[in-house]
């Protein structure tokens, strides 16, 4: 089957502005893509008449929990439900997610690798209706039992152990996920006044490192010390999220490290985190709130100093919790812009093209042999990146080259 979109704008997945231009899917794939004056000649295709809007990318969110299980559709309290209750929470937000335009999804841990597991599956297969999804692990702290962790009793509490650090890498990737998360820092939203404090020996993290090489997957942080920063690049992680109290020294190191790095400030959450939280009982006494005021202004400062230096970021702000539910996942976008310095059309290419780095599938750009994952978007993203947080501006959303939504009848021919 194949698909020619004309009368359409082009948001390439490069930070810049959109060209007129037509795009031609055949398969799965985008075969080709030509900029006005040029046009392509495809008699057999089924043509998608754009009415002047953005052909894009498919948006790819870099921190993604779909089974902490609230929507915009559905709200359900975060736990260690039993798999089966996962899964399916996690089905339910994965179609949400793809209702709202994100094609694409790089786990942030999960209570249940074999919910996981199955949902990917689901989605690869197209059972189910979701985004790609780049699997994590369950979160685990050294002693404790895998799953969502409400208690963070700081690493000093008990004695380094790196091989049991490194053999839950190991069980990690036996059971077939592709990246392991650590909660290098606590969660002051579960536990607290714990965000500061380490979790982890120095032996550790390294050994964490030294194993998922061994086996072949990638590790995420989540971190806001400036030393769980340094020690995590040292490790060698991927991703590093949240990143709130990075000093110049870890600035320094990420930016060193930046062609084999990924950052995920993650602004979702925390603004969720000091405006909605306190009504749903989290982040709710004075110290908290507090707390999460200074965690907001520590992050916009690391966020502008980041924009500068080039260091590729990507969106996605932990969105599953009830005060911050899938399908507001475009909030990002606007908190990019407001919140760090952005421009749109930057923000947008750290929602595409770089989020399809971070994936490691060729996604996240429209360019020849890219997989078709588009949006057509009514109106100009770049002018106006808040169109995205509407999923009624997304007049069409394909994936693999297939339509999870189809543009209305009357613009096919
Ligand atoms: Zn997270």
């Amino acid at each position: 089957m194949t698909t020619l979109f004309t009368n359409i704008r082009i948001f390439d997945g490069t930070p810049n502005a959109t060209r007129l231009g037509q795009v031609l899917v055949d398969g799965d794939k985008i075969a080709r893509v030509a900029y006005a004056p040029e046009t392509i000649d495809a008699p057999e295709a089924t043509v998608v008449d754009g009415q002047g809007g953005t052909l894009m990318p498919g948006l790819v969110d870099g921190h993604t929990h779909l089974q902490l299980g609230s929507s915009v559709e559905s709200m359900s309290k975060p736990g260690n439900h039993p798999t089966e209750v996962l899964a399916l929470t996690a089905a339910h937000c994965g179609r949400v997610m793809l209702d709202h335009g994100f094609t694409a999804a790089y786990s942030g841990g999960s209570p249940s690798a074999a919910a996981e597991i199955a949902v990917k599956a689901a989605f690869d297969k197209g059972t189910m209706a979701g985004p790609r999804l780049v699997t994590s692990s369950m979160e685990k702290l050294p002693g404790g039992t895998p799953g969502l962790i409400f208690k963070f009793p700081d690493r000093d509490t008990r004695p380094s152990d790196p091989a049991a650090v490194a053999g839950f890498v190991e069980e990690m990737a036996a059971s077939g996920l592709q990246t392991v998360k650590f909660l290098l820092n606590g969660v002051s939203a579960m536990d607290p006044g714990t965000n500061l404090s380490e979790q982890f020996h120095e032996d550790e993290i390294m050994a964490a490192g030294e194993a998922a090489r061994r086996c072949g997957v990638s590790l995420t942080a989540h971190c806001y010390t400036a030393a769980s920063i340094k020690v995590a690049i040292k490790a060698g992680f991927k991703v590093l999220y949240h990143c709130n109290y990075a000093d110049d020294e870890a600035l320094d190191a990420i930016e060193a490290a930046k062609d084999s790095l990924y950052i995920g400030l993650a602004p979702g959450i925390e603004e969720a985190d000091r405006d909605r939280a306190p009504k749903f009982g989290f982040m709710a006494s004075e110290g908290q709130v507090a707390e999460q005021i200074s965690a907001v202004e520590h992050k916009k400062a690391v966020g502008r100093e980041l924009r500068k230096r080039g260091v590729r970021s990507v969106i996605g702000g932990d969105y599953g919790f009830p005060w911050n539910p899938i399908g507001m996942n475009a909030r990002d976008l606007e908190l990019f812009v407001e919140w760090f310095g952005y421009s749109p059309a930057e923000t947008l290419s750290c929602a595409t093209m770089v989020g399809g780095e971070l994936m490691g599938m060729p996604i996240g750009q429209i360019k020849e042999g890219y997989l078709a994952d588009l949006l057509l978007v009514a109106g100009d993203p770049t002018e106006n990146i808040s169109l995205l947080r509407d999923k009624g501006n997304l007049k069409a959303i394909m994936k693999g080259g297939a339509f999870h939504k189809a543009p209305a009848a009357a613009a096919v021919a």
